[in-house]
């Protein structure tokens, strides 16, 4: 049979096949809430209808300031499965940038949550397109005050409507949701899924040898729906037809391991500094985990101490895992093949430390500087480059141009990391040709950075790089270059970035050089940066 591949398909499996499945999320309003699949499939027909009646057409987007939720979950489903667009925007960003994002998106609808209230009424008179602010809670949690227009409540909105509401069936290639990547060079991109691509994706990201997901499992995902769909757990769950659990605003060591033991979940996934957090709460408590048996770790590199102690000390298997935004985001996870049992338990964690292998549905090579492949051997490493049906051929609007790299007569999407893979198809990141900086498993602008130092008079010259941190894995370094006879502090330039970007921005550190190496062309030379600034201890 011909039948277009829907996002409204998982939600009316789920609804049918697993109605009973819960969905428990810890509120903004402080409570925990208990609903079923059975009633997230009837509140997202009543959410639908509303979108509908307030002029929601096909390929609008709708956007989200939200947590890992329940009421976001519904916005998944009503929003993509009427033919509408799910725009989650990042509320970790500096307001000019969401103004930016939201403006380049064209929104329609802003749905959030009521932390961020303040965000909302600071962006809501300077956002262009959004005609209509919903704050996702009910009548009784309603601000009393507020200065953002005509502000509706989302229960109301739901309640208006009647569950009658049909799912359209369209074309599979149709936008479903839109995600931004910041910090790579200009203004943020976003990346287009369609229906199709979230639904290859889901089932690819299911299999035993990925995330493995099933109805026995209870999956909390501590990756934010706001960060390239928690990972496309909200799809992979109704699919399969597990129990979710959402942590709301609360990403604490305690609060989640309360969840994992109240909830009993046997899953989860989040970025390292998530864990390094949930690790000391444990520890230091003398704690365990009773249901728990893997969680992924992606985002950024996994150190293999945190390996250790989640497999060694409490039982709970590591799913190291690579991808991007770009990538909807899975591209390979590492799970040992049969060969590699047989290891000794550093050869495994060797392994491990790697970020794995593809998962059918992404191809991937690496290629020298001029393009040529390199062997996969494990030892020589390039720019690694990817293919699949879940991968962007471009970027919303066409942004940036073409990226697609065509030295083969095929289009392959450039990552921008830098990684060996060896004979049995384990990917290892070794570096990153992208300018950009990751702190906490969110990106951090290094050309915005600069862009602001320079601005300042003292500076002649202003490279930003990544510094190694043992909380946040990576944090700004700022290296600069003084105009002659300018003087100027280290304080001074850090307090030059008040107000002109998100706090968490903020440059960690300054050194002052008198010279910052360029190449060729004239362009800073950051590798070698980074080199010299490889042991830099930050304050
Ligand atoms: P996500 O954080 O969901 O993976 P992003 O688009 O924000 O998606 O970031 C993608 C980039 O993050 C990758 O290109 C890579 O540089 C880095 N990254 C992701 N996962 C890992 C990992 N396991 N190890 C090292 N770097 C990673």
């Amino acid at each position: 049979m011909q039948q277009p591949l829907l996002v409204s398909m998982l939600l009316r499996h789920a609804e049918r096949h697993h109605g009973e499945q819960e969905i428990v999320s810890r509120r903004v309003e402080g409570d925990v809430h208990r609903c079923t699949y059975r009633e997230l499939a009837q509140r997202s027909r009543r959410l639908a209808a509303a979108l509908a009646a307030r002029g929601v057409g096909f390929g609008d987007r709708v956007a989200t300031l939200a947590w890992n939720g329940y009421r976001h979950m519904e916005l998944y489903y009503a929003v993509s499965g009427s033919g509408a667009v799910l725009h989650t925007l990042n509320p970790r960003l500096h307001p000019d940038q969401v103004v930016w994002i939201a403006d380049h998106a064209e929104d329609q609808v802003l749905f959030f949550d009521l932390s961020f209230l303040p965000l909302v009424e600071a962006i809501a008179s300077r956002v262009k397109t959004i005609k209509a602010f919903v704050a996702m809670t009910d009548r009784a949690h309603m601000p009393a005050l507020s200065t953002v227009p005509g502000l509706l409540c989302y229960e109301e909105l739901v309640e208006a409507q009647a569950d009658d509401f049909a799912w359209p069936a369209f074309d599979e290639d149709s936008a479903s949701s839109l995600c931004y990547t910041s910090g790579t060079t200009g203004n943020p991109k976003g990346a287009l899924y369609s229906h199709r691509s979230t639904l290859l994706h889901s089932y690819a990201a299911a299999l035993p040898d990925s995330l493995n997901c099933s109805a026995r499992d209870v999956i909390l995902p501590v990756v934010p729906m706001f960060h390239v769909n928690a990972w496309g757990l909200p799809y992979v769950a109704c699919m399969v037809g597990a129990k979710l659990v959402f942590p709301g605003p609360w990403l604490d060591g305690r609060s989640l391991h309360d969840l994992f033991e109240s909830e009993g979940v046997t899953m989860s996934a989040g970025v390292p500094t998530v864990w390094q957090g949930l690790l000391a709460h444990v520890e230091a408590n003398g704690l365990g985990f009773s249901t728990m048996r893997r969680t992924v770790i992606g985002g950024s590199a996994c150190p293999t101490t945190m390996m250790r102690t989640f497999q060694d000390r409490f039982g709970v298997q590591v799913l190291h895992a690579w991808g991007m935004t770009e990538m909807s985001p899975v591209g390979t996870v590492c799970t040992l093949k049969a060969n590699q049992l047989r290891l000794d338990a550093e050869q495994r964690i060797a392994v491990q430390a790697k970020q794995g292998r593809a998962v059918f549905g992404v191809d991937m090579k690496i290629v020298d500087d001029e393009g040529h492949e390199l062997p996969h051997d494990g030892k020589a490493a390039g720019e690694l480059l990817v293919r699949g049906p879940w991968i962007i051929a471009n970027y919303f609007k066409g942004e940036g141009g073409d990226p697609l790299v065509c030295n083969d007569g095929q289009g392959w999407f450039p990552t921008g990391d830098v990684s060996t893979i060896d004979g049995d198809g384990f990917m290892q990141i070794t570096d990153r040709s992208k300018d950009v900086i990751k702190s906490g498993g969110e990106w951090i602008g290094s050309i915005d950075l600069e862009n602001i130092a320079m601005a300042h008079p003292a500076v002649a010259m202003a490279a930003c790089i990544a510094a190694s941190h043992p909380k946040w894995d990576e944090r700004p370094l700022l290296v600069v270059v003084k105009k002659p006879g300018a003087k100027l502090t280290r304080e001074e330039l850090l307090a030059f970035f008040d107000g002109k970007i998100a706090r968490w921005w903020t440059p960690d550190d300054v050194v002052f050089v008198d010279a910052i190496p360029l190449g060729a062309t004239g362009k800073m030379q950051k590798n070698r940066l980074r080199e010299t600034f490889r042991d830099h201890r930050l304050p």
